[in-house]
């Protein structure tokens, strides 16, 4: 007899394509279906077929409070009670904007915008329409969401199912995106030196979670800085993910360095449809009105994704994300130890509140090493954790994600699956 899930997305698959409304939820790659959820709850998920879950993947991001916290429901429905848009500004999107920039020094202003790709995209713009120059700099296997000039070399979905860039996407529009391997600061060297005065941005994830979990080495961030500094080109972070996750302050907080613009989404929006870029005052005030770079949106700063990015990041402010860094790191340390026990040659990369298994014995720094990975062995390890109630990303390139509602029983309830995992 098949699952309600399995039903679903049957006529899921007639309706939508693939029956998914974004691909990395297919679970195309691991050869199954797609839970279909009916709720979630703290740490814990529970599908329509009763299931239950502890849940590492938190909508890919956002849910870094847990899903359904109080205080952000609250939030949103009495938002929703004061009506749901007005195409007028609203006291919110002011307070947002404050915690934003006392969130981050290197934000003086900041646009709200509906998506992390929608935020990536009016940043590029900004910063070509600031320096009059049209090419971007962007390294291999990291994802910037899905606006044309990004999808070049980009991780995550579109690694998961190698699509080389993907089709619809002019070859026009992806010639000004120059290609460099992540950490390779020799090859963006050599890039500036041939190419440096037609340069706009360089735009980089601080830290990558998009071809599963990638620190920065030692240097390389503060050696983007120097070199963009000196070609006056702009230097971009993409916080989507890293932004009120590496710290409150993001990433550029942890490591120290300054960008000119960063763009956010995911946690900003705790979990309603949100996304944000925003720098130095004298750049952003190039954009329209105050400026001649356009950019817009009818749902910019709604009032019930205001209120739910408010509320979360009002708790984030005080969170111990030390804490819950220590506790990641434990966790990852030991399913890392667990796994190697059985055999498999496997490295569990974390940093903060994320972590990722890769199935290699060889050092993981770029998109490069990641592929080395065994995806076979990832198949196996997704399956019989999910088959156990433990949700992950059914990709082996992403990022396992751990919010601050995840409780020690939940950890021991993924070591002790993870021991029963035959490979
Ligand atoms: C998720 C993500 C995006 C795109 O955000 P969407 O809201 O999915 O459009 C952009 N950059 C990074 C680093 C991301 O992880």
């Amino acid at each position: 007899m098949s699952s309600r899930s399995e039903d679903l997305f049957a006529r899921a698959c007639e309706l939508i394509p693939g029956g998914v409304n974004s691909p990395v939820r297919a679970c195309h790659n691991v050869h199954c279906h797609p839970a279909f959820i009916a709720r979630g709850k703290g740490s814990h998920l529970f599908d329509v077929d009763g299931k239950e879950y502890v849940d590492f993947v938190l909508s890919w991001g956002p849910m870094i409070l847990g899903h359904a916290k109080e205080e952000v429901t609250r939030a949103v429905a009495e938002a929703a009670g004061r009506g749901t848009s007005y195409g007028a500004p609203c006291e919110d999107e002011v307070t947002l904007a404050a915690m934003v920039t006392e969130a981050l020094p290197s934000v003086e202003m900041v646009r709200m915008v509906n998506s992390g790709t929608e935020a990536t995209m009016s940043a590029l713009r900004l910063a070509r329409g600031y320096t009059g120059r049209n090419k971007l700099v962007k390294f291999i296997g990291c994802y910037h969401g899905h606006a044309d000039p990004f999808l070049a070399a980009a991780g995550s979905g579109v690694a998961t199912f190698s699509i080389p860039g993907t089709p619809g996407v002019p070859e026009s529009v992806v010639a000004d995106t120059l290609l460099a391997p992540y950490n390779d600061l020799e090859a963006v060297r050599s890039i500036f030196e041939q190419q440096g005065s037609e340069i706009a941005a360089v735009i980089v994830e601080p830290v990558a979670a998009n071809m599963g979990l990638v620190e920065p080495a030692e240097g390389f961030l503060q050696g983007l800085r120097e070199l963009t500094a000196k070609h006056g080109a702009l230097l971009i972070f993409d916080e989507v993910i890293t932004g009120f996750r590496l710290s409150y302050g993001g990433a550029q907080a942890r490591y120290g360095i300054t960008p000119d613009l960063t763009t956010f989404g995911k946690i900003i929006g705790g979990g309603l449809p949100v996304g944000a870029f925003g720098g130095k005052a004298e750049i952003m005030n190039h954009i329209a009105p105050r400026g001649e770079v356009y950019q817009a949106g009818t749902l910019s700063g709604n009032p019930l994704a205001m209120a739910a990015g408010l509320a979360t990041l009002r708790l984030l402010k005080s969170c111990d994300y030390a804490a819950l860094e220590k506790r990641t790191a434990a966790f990852a340390h030991e399913l890392e130890a667990v796994l190697l026990q059985k055999g498999v040659p496997v490295q569990v990369h974390t940093i903060a509140s994320m972590f990722t298994p890769y199935f290699c014995d060889t050092p993981v720094t770029c998109f490069a090493d990641v592929k080395k990975c065994d995806t076979g062995l990832f198949e196996t390890f997704y399956k019989q954790m999910r088959e156990q109630g433990i949700f992950l990303a059914p990709s082996a390139f992403e990022t396992g994600m751990v919010s601050f509602a995840h409780t020690d029983d939940d950890f021991n309830k993924a070591l002790e699956a993870a021991k029963k995992v035959a490979f």
